[in-house]
């Protein structure tokens, strides 16, 4: 045993502890089958812990990488033999709901799907919501600034913590835990630390807005002959449902057909159309939220838009329609992508990316889809080849957007994967100064070291 694992073993007792034998057991991520590698995995019980850890670390200048879920797609969290990990498994308490304020004070291990409920059965709705929900945490969601399906309505998770704890490499504790939604009094530090992908601080205890849940809720999927009658479809939704629209999923028939296909979820549309979106409205009026909805389809039909469509007529029938975006398992394996760009350029984007894809190999291809409504679209390259030419695949993908005002990461953060390819998209003074806010609050480089930046 290493001595910072003996130190950290005498501190907190062998039941927080799991050594390097027993996480080879592990799988690195939900994406890695590879066994986890690291010194020891430490489970704080509570913030005074966690600061006591990262002070024996810092003490023998001991590296650390948080762990929620291991849901996150640009190996953020993942650990090489020399780290200790820390995982917040123990700590995922819904400390309290404030039904007055209509806010919730989260341990940052809450899997996203456990606080999703727990709040609606206060009736309220905690908004940020994605394929990983029953995974992922919130620590690991603040961590990435995760966004999904809701986005266009509420934001991504920094438009949602109104505070947060967190605990520096050092042990300092950072108590940044505003209830308001008004609070100027001078920097906001909690905005350091979302996105930061645990590069800056570890994230113990958060504060986060609540919304009234909706009571009504209306889902179509429909499917389009061009991009333009998607993109008419969206302003015309938006406008037309007076902000209640919640999600906008865009799928190009490339991905429809291939998660579709033998093994995939049922298609509830036929295959072969150019592009079928999701689209889902939340309101206060059932009767008169479904009637205003179903007439803006029709509208939608009768000017052409709208080629076919499916109203999901029961929970299981919508659930079945938003499988088709979210259980994309059996498209895989592929390399995937996450990039954004403003709507007007994204039809150049897909073509010219088809095209280079083609030039550069013929068996290449992408299937696209993503949350138009955000600017952001997803990407599966094939054929994957073990990993073999992940690098020509990325050069590739962020070549494309040269030229389209886009960013190489819109949702998934940066981690080892996009690091190479950060300065695309941030400039040499945007880098420079992520460099002194990393050793200002890191000097020793301990916490999470080679993610985001070097
Ligand atoms: C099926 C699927 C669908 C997904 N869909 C979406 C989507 O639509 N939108 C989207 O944005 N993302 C999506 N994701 C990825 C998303 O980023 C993660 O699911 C989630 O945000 C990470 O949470 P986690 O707890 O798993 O964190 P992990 O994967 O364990 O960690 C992610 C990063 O956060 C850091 N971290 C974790 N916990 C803490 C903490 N307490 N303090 C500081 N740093 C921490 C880690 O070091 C790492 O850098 C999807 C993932 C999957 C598997």
């Amino acid at each position: 045993m290493s001595d910072v694992v003996q130190v950290l073993t005498d501190e907190l007792g062998a039941a927080a502890i799991v050594s390097a034998e027993r996480l080879r057991e592990r799988a690195t991520s939900y994406w890695n089958a590879a066994p986890t590698e690291a010194k020891c995995l430490v489970r704080p019980g509570s913030t005074a812990e966690l600061a006591s850890i990262m002070r024996i670390c810092h003490a023998h200048g001991q590296t650390v990488v948080a762990q929620g879920g291991k849901t996150g797609i640009v190996e953020g969290a993942v650990s090489t033999a020399a780290d200790v990990i820390v995982s917040l498994e123990r700590m995922n308490e819904l400390e309290s709901v404030d039904t007055s304020d209509g806010v919730a004070v989260i341990q940052a291990g809450a899997v996203l799907q456990t606080v999703q409920e727990h709040v609606a059965g206060e009736g309220f709705l905690f908004p940020v919501d994605f394929g990983a929900r029953g995974s992922c945490t919130i620590g690991g969601a603040v961590a990435t600034n995760a966004g999904g399906i809701n986005v266009l309505r509420y934001g991504m998770m920094r438009n949602v913590v109104l505070g947060l704890e967190a605990v520096l490499a050092d042990g300092t504790v950072i108590s940044s835990m505003n209830q308001m939604l008004k609070n100027n009094t001078g920097y906001d530090l909690k905005q350091l630390f979302i996105g930061s992908e645990g590069t800056l601080g570890i994230v113990t205890r958060v504060v986060v807005r609540l919304f009234p849940m909706p009571v009504s809720r209306d889902t179509v999927m429909f499917a389009c002959e061009s991009f333009a009658a998607v993109t008419r479809q969206l302003g015309l939704l938006k406008v037309g449902l007076a902000g209640t629209l919640s999600a906008f999923e865009v799928m190009w028939e490339s991905f429809y057909s291939s998660v579709t296909a033998a093994g995939g979820p049922p298609a509830p549309l036929e295959r072969g159309y150019p592009y079928y979106v999701i689209a889902e409205a939340e309101g206060a009026d059932p009767g008169a939220d479904a009637e205003r909805f179903q007439r803006l389809l029709e509208e939608g039909m009768e000017s052409g838009d709208i080629v076919d469509a499916v109203l999901p007529k029961s929970e299981a029938e919508r659930r079945s329609v938003w499988n088709v975006r979210e259980e994309f398992d059996g498209a895989l394996p592929a390399y995937l992508y996450d990039v954004s760009l403003p709507i007007r350029n994204m039809e150049t984007y897909v073509a010219r990316l088809g095209e280079r894809l083609l030039a550069w190999r013929e068996d290449a291809s992408c299937e696209v889809f993503g949350h138009i409504a955000d600017g952001n679209l997803h990407i599966f390259v094939k054929p994957y080849d073990d990993g073999g030419h992940h690098e020509t695949s990325d050069g590739i993908v962020y070549g494309c957007l040269d030229g389209l005002d886009g960013s190489i990461s819109a949702e998934h953060g940066i981690g080892i994967d996009k690091r190479p390819w950060l300065g695309l998209s941030r400039s040499a003074d945007e880098l420079n100064l992520m460099r002194e806010l990393k050793r200002l609050l890191d000097p020793q480089n301990l916490l999470n070291p080679g993610k985001v930046i070097n």
